[in-house]
């Protein structure tokens, strides 16, 4: 983990200049060596990816459009035989998360030392529920065994649970579990893709066992991460996020518009990029520059913010975290937790 003072001052500079892309997330590959139930990746490889080059070139990009955090998932982007020397550059100028699911981050740990966050997913703390969701035997003790190896070395690692209606009566317990031992939490949300003759990057699938049916014990576990949150550090999710999610699963409003291609984008295996990973690609990362002013992306965030297709937890995220205001929202909400973080990325 890496944060020296160029970095600081930069990442403030661009979180508080308007009207920028703030969050990307940059699909690495296509392949995978796990068989979530709930995932489309390993049931459509695809060996085609950039160069090393090409990535940096497309990370220059970024930084030039103001993007401050990028998340580098997949696939599994450890599968990547350059994927240390990919952290090594994003984490110059982006807060870089870094996924895993579970299986590689051992073998890759000295990749993983300049990322800001290793984030390991992992749904339950019942070993065979676990296995059975990921379709890999084994896999519940192999990520167990990374959080455990990656907090002890310094790493700054966090699990990342996809809350569905397999493990929603565990979530606070789950993330009681590891907040009490150091290990911060950050949350998905089980959603699948709408059906679409074109998508930049085919992910969620449906599976009605992973459906979540009970808004009410939805709406209890926001209020319970709420209250948490006031206790102890480690719980990241917004009081913001939580408060959506509830209005959303008790009585089906959303009160936000959604952000894509406004304050985060989405990038493929092959450079292409969209809104999100549920829409058409619109152009290339080397041509998102030109791209980003052009009356076409307008009209696309037109109608995009009308969009109510999803509830992939981390486009909402976004979406409610979309402004300048909105970044020191979360600074203060995330204030404890901020805290910790500097103080461990002086030390290293
Ligand atoms: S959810 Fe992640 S780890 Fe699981 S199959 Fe899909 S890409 Fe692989
Ligand atoms: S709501 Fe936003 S993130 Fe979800 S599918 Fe529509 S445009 Fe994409």
């Amino acid at each position: 983990m890496r944060l020296s003072s160029r970095k600081a001052l930069s990442l403030t500079k661009r979180s508080l200049t308007p009207n920028k892309p703030y969050h990307a997330q940059w699909l690495l590959t296509r392949r995978c060596n796990y068989c979530c139930r709930d995932c489309n990746v390993w049931r459509q490889q695809d060996e085609s990816e950039l160069s090393t080059e090409e990535i940096k070139m497309g990370l220059d990009v970024l930084h030039k459009l103001g993007v401050i955090e990028i998340v580098l998932s997949g696939g599994n982007p450890l599968l990547r035989e350059d994927i240390k020397e990919i952290i090594d550059y994003s984490s110059k100028y982006f807060i870089t998360t870094v996924y895993d699911n579970g299986s590689m981050a051992l073998e890759k740990i000295d990749a993983l030392r300049n990322a800001d966050f290793v984030a390991i997913s992992l749904d339950t703390l019942n070993e065979k529920k676990n296995d059975y969701i990921k379709g890999v035997p084994g896999s519940w003790k192999k990520a167990m065994n990374a959080i455990e190896t990656l907090h002890e070395e310094g790493i700054f690692v966090g699990v990342s649970p996809t809350i569905s209606q397999l493990n929603l009566g565990e979530i606070v317990d789950f993330t009681r579990y590891f907040t009490s031992r150091g290990v911060p939490v950050w949350y998905c949300l089980y959603w699948y893709d709408y059906p679409s003759e074109s998508r930049l990057f085919e992910i969620g699938k449906k599976q009605d066992d992973f459906e979540i049916t009970d808004g009410k014990a939805m709406a209890d576990v926001c209020d319970a991460l709420m209250k948490m949150k006031k206790e102890r550090q480690g719980v990241f999710i917004t009081d913001k996020t939580l408060t959506a999610l509830k209005q959303f699963f008790l009585k089906g409003q959303r009160i936000w518009k959604c952000g894509a291609l406004q304050s985060f984008l989405m990038v493929d295996h092959q450079g292409q990029v969209s809104g999100c990973h549920v829409r058409e690609p619109v152009t290339s990362i080397f041509e998102l520059l030109d791209a980003w002013s052009s009356q076409e992306f307008g009209n696309l965030r037109k109608e995009f913010s009308k969009c109510d297709r999803c509830m992939y937890l981390c486009y909402i995220f976004y979406s409610l975290h979309a402004n300048v205001l909105s970044n020191l929202e979360v600074l203060r909400d995330q204030w404890k937790n901020a805290r910790t973080l500097l103080s461990k990325m002086r030390k290293n």
